[in-house]
């Protein structure tokens, strides 16, 4: 188990004595017990220190849910990331757009 992600699930977690999320860097990790975690971690806001113990079991990856094909799967691997100005001009194109999608998917 990587230690950076016990740090991040426990930088979720609330300060019991303020309700501020510790932070990443103010959470110690001090060893393990096979699945049993124990962490200590330091809240800025309030100063207070706390010990937290927690479970955490490594298990099979979920299984990919997709309604893509495999060629739409492939084809959208090897597409370029989406950008802010592709939703820009998506915006742009919806601002005007009069829902005449018959004529839209007509080849003129
Ligand atoms: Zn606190």
């Amino acid at each position: 188990m990587d230690e950076r992600l016990i740090k991040r699930l426990v930088s979720t977690i609330k300060c019991s004595i303020c309700g501020h999320c510790y932070e990443g860097n103010n959470v110690k990790v001090l060893g393990h017990d096979d699945d049993v975690w124990f962490v200590s971690a330091y809240c800025r806001t309030c100063g207070s220190h706390s010990l937290v113990a927690a479970v955490i079991k490594e298990g099979p990856l979920p299984d990919f849910i997709t309604d893509l094909t495999d060629d739409e799967f492939d084809r959208f691997s090897e597409a370029e990331e989406i950008t802010a100005d592709d939703v820009l001009d998506i915006h742009s194109f919806l601002k005007e757009f009069d829902g005449d999608f018959p004529s839209l998917f007509s080849e003129e």
